[in-house]
């Protein structure tokens, strides 16, 4: 061992002999700045590094030129900062500020960069995708740019900080100092509100969502919006749906055995479905598939699997959408299994938001199917990895038995949509193959896009095929539909998950499919052209709640023959 290093540090250099009262520091460069400048300085940081969409959001339509402008410009920054002087003033003493500011730096560093590459609002139902994302799909938004913007807006600050020494004071001289800064910023928050008080309640009442680009007091906000919304479910027992649910009259008489294969698809858009007449055929096979309904006009129940897979199982749907009912409420899930059909939720993605929470069901990644399962998630093929045989078993069984079984895709999650096939499926080509949607071209995109379509229709029509082939046995039918859409680039958004007022077309519009066997037609006394013609008609995810009822034949007071999509096609003679 070195002989320096065991030479305590306080003799080195000699004291001199006058002793002061206090040890010098140990030498390091030092920014000394009270707790109440800190704060001040890191929400000022915040409002220009974080808040570039805010504020280029805030001008739209105003001219460098109008002196108004600027005054507009001025008043928001201040209020923007005031916001963010508060939030740390209010909640971290000074030993809290560094943390509770980097923390704030780092979180603002993340939403800003969404916010900027994808256009994404961080709204709770935002904010609850995220809180419930698995790993594997986190994985997938992390790429080089993300790294370098966290690099420029929340490493190199974070360094800074690291430097910040805060002076210790009395803490009566603290109880002033931190009295006085939140008085101040109450004071500028107020006054620059009511400095531009007219023209900002025009634009929050016209540009609701705006609010949400406030970078990080929305993520704040929102996130606490989302946990404690998560928290009050976790701890409220989900009311009863449908108590008096039965089996309906068919059941006694039936022939054969009921399965239908529901299959929940994923960021799937009506816009890209070959069967819709997209100018490129995505759904080569389902459109060879005999006796195929295709629906083209089906409107989701959200932006996001959080809202729409909870909403599209529910009894409200969107025509009368209410989060917290729905969140609080079984699904049609549970109210068909207590009429007695075996439903079974089989996941490729991350759950089932809750809509299968005590039934029977099984994940594809500890299926872990022989060559479908990688570092980036399994293949949606996993899915069917044993239909064959478990149609045989139902073949075997009872005659009377009803089942479901939900099959819930990973589909066309982005941003890494060639990741979602294999490579026999790469026929859209150039593709991006790259996490990170910035480093690809529209075109590209649009391939991988596609691609992952073209995997989806495969899955579906050889799951039409097995289930054909066991059509003597076992009534079958499938039903597809998808979550929610996408934004491929129009209007520079991506992804998905913008609030329903302002959702575009192509986030809310979704693929829908259905195929009955012969015997099932026959059985329920459906007539196929007048389903065909229904399929020709706007659908909703609200018509799945009733559309399953009918299907599976449970009767219960919920029940609405008009949002049966079969409906008035039953009653043909058998
Ligand atoms: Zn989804």
């Amino acid at each position: 061992m070195s002989p320096d290093l065991e030479v305590p540090r306080a003799n080195v250099p000699r004291q001199p002999t006058t002793v002061p009262t206090t040890l010098p520091r140990p030498h390091r460069f030092e920014i000394v700045l009270p707790a109440e400048v800190l704060i001040v300085l890191a929400a000022l940081f915040l409002t220009l590094a974080a808040n570039v969409d805010f504020f280029r959001a805030a001008l739209r339509g105003r001219t460098a030129t109008d002196p108004a402008t600027w005054g507009w410009l001025l008043a928001l920054a201040v209020a923007v900062t005031a916001v963010h002087t508060l939030l740390m003033a209010l909640v971290a003493p000074r030993r809290l500020v560094r943390p509770v500011a980097a923390v704030l730096i780092v979180v603002a560093a993340a939403g800003s960069y969404f916010v900027h590459s994808f256009g994404v609002v961080l709204d709770p139902a935002m904010l609850r995708n995220v809180l419930h994302t698995d790993l594997h799909e986190t994985r997938e938004l992390l790429n080089p740019t993300l790294a370098v913007h966290l690099l420029l807006y929340a490493v190199l600050p974070l360094g800074v900080l690291w430097f910040v020494r805060m002076p210790t004071c009395s803490w009566r001289q603290a109880i002033v100092r931190r009295v006085g800064l939140v008085g101040v910023s109450l004071l500028a928050l107020v006054g620059s509100v009511m400095a531009v008080f007219q023209p900002l309640a025009a634009f929050t009442r016209n540009h609701h969502e705006v609010r949400y680009l406030i970078t990080p007091a929305s993520l704040v906000n929102s996130t606490g919006r989302a946990l404690v919304g998560d928290a009050r479910a976790a701890v409220t027992t989900r009311k009863t749906l449908g108590a008096d649910a039965r089996p309906g009259a068919g059941w006694a008489a039936r022939e054969r055995p009921l399965v239908v294969l529901l299959v929940v698809g994923e960021t799937a858009r009506a816009a890209n479905w070959g069967l819709n007449g997209y100018a490129r055929q995505t759904t080569p096979r389902l459109a060879a598939t005999a006796g195929l309904l295709n629906f083209a006009d089906v409107q989701a129940c959200g932006t996001s699997t959080e809202v729409s897979l909870p909403c599209m199982f529910s009894a409200q749907g969107r025509r009368h959408y209410d989060e917290d009912a729905i969140r609080g409420s079984e699904s049609v899930l549970h109210l068909l299994a207590r009429a007695g059909v075996a439903v079974h939720w089989r996941d490729n993605q991350s759950g089932c938001k809750g809509v299968c929470d005590g039934l029977p069901g099984d994940t594809v990644a500890v299926l872990n199917p022989p060559g479908l399962c990688g570092g980036g998630g399994c293949q949606d093929e996993g899915l069917m990895v044993d239909l064959d045989r478990r149609l045989a078993g139902v073949a075997a069984g009872p005659r009377q038995a009803a089942h479901l079984w939900v099959l819930h895709q990973i589909g066309n999650h982005g941003p890494a949509y060639a990741k979602r096939y294999p490579t026999a499926y790469r026929r859209f080509e150039p593709t991006c193959d790259s996490d990170d949607l910035q480093r690809c071209t529209r075109e590209q995109i649009v391939n991988a896009y596609d691609n992952a379509l073209l995997y989806t229709d495969h899955l579906l029509a050889t799951a039409i095929e097995r289930l054909r082939a066991q059509a003597d046995h076992v009534d079958v039918a499938l039903v597809y539909v998808s979550d929610h859409g996408e934004s491929l680039g129009e209007s520079g958004l991506y992804l998905h998950g913008m609030p329903w007022a302002l959702a575009p077309k192509v986030q809310t519009q979704v693929p829908m499919v259905m195929w009955l066997s012969d015997s099932l037609y026959k059985a329920q006394g459906l007539a196929a052209d007048c389903l065909a013609a229904r399929a020709r008609q706007p659908a909703r995810h609200d018509h799945l709640f009733h559309t399953l009822l009918g299907l599976l034949d449970v009767q219960t007071a919920l029940y609405e023959p008009a949002m049966d999509l079969a409906a008035d096609c039953r009653g043909a003679p058998p």
